[in-house]
């Protein structure tokens, strides 16, 4: 067997202690005589595996008992639809702070349900940093705020969470969810793709305070309906049982290797060494504002683009996959999200040292 360092943004690369745990449960997960993917999700068994991924979530996060956790369907971009038709009701205004891709997205599909306004944005600059609070145009009547802590394209992280007085803060944590420890008492709805950090793709994890429930526009569909998804704790139909379970696996994962604290630290000296590294560097660069770089997305563009080609080539030779950056920003990027080990944040940089010495 020969696992790659695999920098996708997603899907992404997944802890192999909880691939192995998966693999060794296949066929017959705890003797119930079938996979995960075989039994019924109103069984014992599975409601089981959901009330405890449910559970370590919430120990993971301490999400406040006013809060629901559900495992949904449909991404983080049925979600773009889903806040909306969920916290429209009294209010069908809501303010967007837009840092990249998944922000501007975000706001394309809110359009479809009431008055959204930009209230801040940094495409001008290229999304290369993040809007200065004090420049935030925000209305008093609006239902939400919301904004994208780690915009995965761009590699532009929050460093923080913005106070937004008492209109409910909205987040797309996709990119950056589980990689620290958050405060979720100051979000009105968090939501999350798991294939970046929490799982395989398929589930989509959402933390909706109770209060913000229950007056969903009545034409949300009722897969989309957090009311009646809480409900029916979250099976109001079929779930996508196998990614849920897997999700939960990966919880567990996190648990066992110090929480959220324990990644945050990981994941900080990943990142501070490849940024470290890219700095110190005149043959790589990094566009993003220091204070606002992404530790779990790290573009970086080559002094010529020209050697993209061979940089890939030669870095997929050594063990390296997917490092290839999103068209809109060109170069490379690695992600690095928890499952990634620092040794392959080590091997990236020394591969990236050979190929300086070699072509700078
Ligand atoms: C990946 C990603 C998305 C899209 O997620 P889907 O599950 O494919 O809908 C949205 N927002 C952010 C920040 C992402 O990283």
């Amino acid at each position: 067997m020969a696992r790659v360092y695999n920098f996708s943004a997603g899907p992404a690369t997944l802890p192999v202690e909880v691939l192995e745990k998966a693999q060794a449960d296949l066929l017959d997960w705890q003797g119930s005589g079938m996979s995960v993917m075989e039994m019924s999700h109103r069984g014992d068994a599975f409601v089981s595996i959901a009330e405890k991924a449910t559970q370590d979530l919430r120990k993971l996060l301490n999400v406040p008992d006013n809060y629901s956790v559900l495992f949904l369907q449909g991404g983080a971009a049925g979600q773009f639809a889903g806040v909306p038709m969920n916290l429209f009701g009294d209010s069908d205004k809501a303010d967007y702070v837009v840092t990249g891709n998944w922000g501007k997205k975000a706001v394309k599909e809110a359009k479809k349900y009431g008055d959204i306004a930009v209230a801040a944005s940094s495409e001008e600059g290229g999304f290369t940093e993040i809007p200065g609070r004090d420049g935030w145009q925000l209305r008093d009547d609006a239902a939400y705020v919301h904004y994208t802590p780690n915009e995965t394209i761009q590699g532009v992280e929050f460093p923080d969470v913005p106070e937004v007085g008492d209109v409910p803060l909205v987040a797309d944590w996709s990119s950056a969810f589980l990689s620290k420890p958050i405060d979720v008492s100051k979000y009105g709805v968090i939501y999350a793709g798991a294939q970046k950090n929490a799982g395989p793709a398929g589930v989509t994890v959402v933390i909706v305070r109770n209060d913000l429930m229950g007056s969903a526009i009545k034409s949300t569909p009722m897969v989309l309906d957090y009311q009646q998804q809480a409900d029916a704790d979250s099976m109001l139909n079929t779930p996508p049982c196998f990614a849920w379970y897997m999700a939960g696996l990966t919880f567990e994962w996190i648990l066992a290797n110090g929480g959220l604290e324990g990644m945050a630290e990981r994941n900080k000296r990943k990142a501070d060494k490849l940024y470290g590294f890219i700095d110190s560097s005149d043959f790589y660069r990094n566009p993003v504002a220091p204070e606002a770089r992404s530790r779990m997305n790290v573009p970086f563009l080559l002094a010529d683009d020209d050697l993209n080609k061979a940089f890939l080539a030669q870095a997929e030779g050594a063990g390296l996959s997917t490092l290839k950056g999103h068209r809109s920003v060109g170069g490379m990027r690695a992600s690095i999200y928890n499952a990634m080990p620092e040794a392959g944040v080590d091997a990236l940089i020394d591969f990236m040292r050979g190929f300086e010495k070699d072509n700078g």
